[in-house]
């Protein structure tokens, strides 16, 4: 069942990338593996793919020590500063980054460990109050300010848009984003870079990458239904 589903998803990505001329090779598809098994995703991690995506910390940790050594964690759930020491040294990229705050309890963490940590900022680019994220308003001040932390790196932006079953409506949002992203850019601020957007769920993807992700993160479309305890 994995296998088919992943196909199914490699084949909408190629389809995607030959319409709109982009290469395959730009787009990084993340699994999103939150309350599912170390064993299913050992038999993902058989068929290439390399990564994952979890939104707890606790879980997180628990599959970091289960499972090969060369899979790329993705934190892409809110994360609490307390628990920041706890994974900035397992995880690849931290997706999550709603705060100037909680970039400041990353680069003093981060300097203890002596590593470098590799983040986007969220961004609440729908407004929805139930989300977390920076306001549109809020990003640029927040990527002058985390820009001259010592220990992290600035790679881009992520947004999570609104669950709807027409993926249209969220086009407006990830062209937002990719708006915002490139108005940093020209900025050309020391440290920073934006060669990722992180945007496009199960249900979006596709009009996401035609809105220039480079990250998609897809759970249900590649693992089916999550059943949460
Ligand atoms: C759960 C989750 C996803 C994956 O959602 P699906 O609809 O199952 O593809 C993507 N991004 C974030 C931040 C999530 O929490």
């Amino acid at each position: 069942m994995l296998k088919d589903n992943l196909k199914k998803i490699e084949k909408n990505i190629n389809n995607s990338c030959k319409i709109l001329n982009r290469k395959r090779e730009e787009i990084t598809l993340v699994a999103v593996s939150k309350t599912k098994s170390a064993e299913k995703i050992q038999e993902l991690y058989n068929l290439g793919i390399k990564n994952f995506g979890e939104n707890k910390v606790q879980e997180l940790k628990q599959k970091y020590l289960e499972l090969p050594k060369d899979i790329r964690w993705h934190m892409i759930g809110h994360l609490q500063t307390n628990k920041v020491k706890e994974i900035i040294d397992k995880v690849y990229l931290i997706h999550s980054v709603d705060s100037i705050h909680l970039a400041e309890v990353i680069e003093k963490e981060s300097l203890k460990k002596n590593i470098i940590v590799n983040i986007l900022l969220e961004v609440n680019v729908s407004g929805e109050e139930s989300k977390f994220g920076l306001s549109i308003d809020e990003v640029i001040h927040a990527v002058e300010v985390i820009s001259k932390f010592s220990h992290i790196r600035i790679k881009g932006l992520m947004t999570i848009a609104p669950y709807t079953e027409n993926p249209e409506e969220n086009r407006e949002f990830f062209y937002k984003l990719r708006e915002l992203s490139i108005e940093i850019k020209n900025k050309n601020i020391y440290n920073v870079s934006m060669n990722i957007l992180s945007m496009g769920m199960t249900n979006d993807y596709r009009v996401a990458i035609e809105e220039g992700a480079t990250m998609i993160r897809v759970g249900t479309g590649i693992f089916g239904e999550r059943i949460y305890k």
